[in-house]
């Protein structure tokens, strides 16, 4: 990528897409193609083919999804088919048709084997059966990686696919319904402080783990690779660390100043029992998170009270 490169950031308001864009523009570039979904809506095909017909990026990010929780996945899973679908396929086929240099998409460590050994390497895709709760979503992200793969080995398209671990930062959402549980614990937590509140409920067992990464990392290593990864396949994204639910909610009520009882909803579902990526082919690339648990969680925290 030249700083003088056209890049079109797909999501630019969502966690990550908003990420990279504060990243690239650190590392001096100016010239962003950027719509909102207002303006661009990204599941209709004719729409896609115009605008990339009359900006022609050099460069996309492909971070545009609809995403959520384990409840908005399992709720919403027609949505999560269907708009997943149209929004890659008609971002990476018009990429091709307009000649498109690189193009980057960004799939989630969910799609991997729920019963996959652990931590995950990426070629244990498409070895086993999905995790229920969001296998609509993970279908259309392995479609989407067999996508970058086949307009690769049929048109010599340079498209990428990452897979991050669970997400968190700057905009993420908030909604206790639809939320990852990093962000819906910090809200939680936060309201139990301000309200006194005796108790703070958090769901399932608590004995599921996930790693967690925040979002800066994660736009960080996708410039990376956008600079430095040329290869078919796809590679992960995250720690290579990760803790219970139960863990997580203590380190969130700590850095809250906590001091009440933490409970467990055993009517809500726990979802697959461990997802930690394997980040050995990522580390081989050259890059490594920076950003600890503890200390993207203090920032997070303030950030959303600064938020009110
Ligand atoms: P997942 O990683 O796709 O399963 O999605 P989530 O981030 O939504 O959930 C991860 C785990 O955290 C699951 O075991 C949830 O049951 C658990 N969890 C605990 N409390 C909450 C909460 O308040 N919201 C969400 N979304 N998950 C929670």
């Amino acid at each position: 990528m030249n700083k003088n490169d056209k890049i079109y950031i797909a999501g630019h308001r969502g966690m990550v897409g908003s990420a990279i864009l504060r990243r690239l523009q650190e590392e001096g570039f100016t010239d962003f193609v950027l719509r909102s979904s207002a303006e661009l809506d990204l599941r209709n095909q004719a729409a896609v083919a115009d605008f990339f017909a009359a900006e022609k990026p050099d460069y996309v990010f492909l971070a545009a999804a609809r995403v959520g929780g384990i409840m908005a996945n399992n709720t919403y899973r027609a949505e999560f088919l269907y708009d997943n679908l149209q929004i890659q396929n008609n971002v990476i086929h018009h990429a091709w048709k307009n000649g498109v240099k690189k193009l980057l998409f960004l799939g989630s460590s969910c799609i991997y084997p729920k019963l996959a050994p652990q931590p995950l390497r990426e070629d244990y895709l498409l070895t086993g059966l999905l995790e229920p709760t969001n296998e609509p979503y993970a279908i259309a992200k392995i479609a989407g990686i067999k996508m970058c793969d086949a307009y690769r080995s049929q048109y010599g398209c340079n498209f990428i696919s990452v897979m991050p671990t669970n997400l968190y930062g700057p905009n993420d959402n908030y909604d206790l319904q639809n939320s990852h549980v990093l962000p819906a614990l910090i809200r939680k937590f936060r309201e139990a402080v301000a309200e006194n509140q005796p108790s703070v409920t958090v769901w399932g067992t608590g004995t599921p783990k996930r790693e967690f990464l925040h979002a800066d990392d994660m736009a960080d290593a996708c410039v990376y690779l956008m600079q430095h990864y040329d290869e078919p396949g796809l590679v992960n994204i995250g720690t290579g660390e990760d803790i219970s639910i139960a863990g997580l909610a203590e380190l969130i009520a700590a850095v809250a100043g906590y001091k009440g009882k933490i409970e467990f909803d055993h009517s809500k579902p726990d979802g697959t029992p461990r997802k930690l990526l394997d980040v050995g082919k990522l580390h081989q690339l050259g890059w490594k998170h920076r950003i600890g648990l503890q200390e993207g969680i203090r920032a997070v925290y303030q950030e959303a009270k600064d938020e009110g």
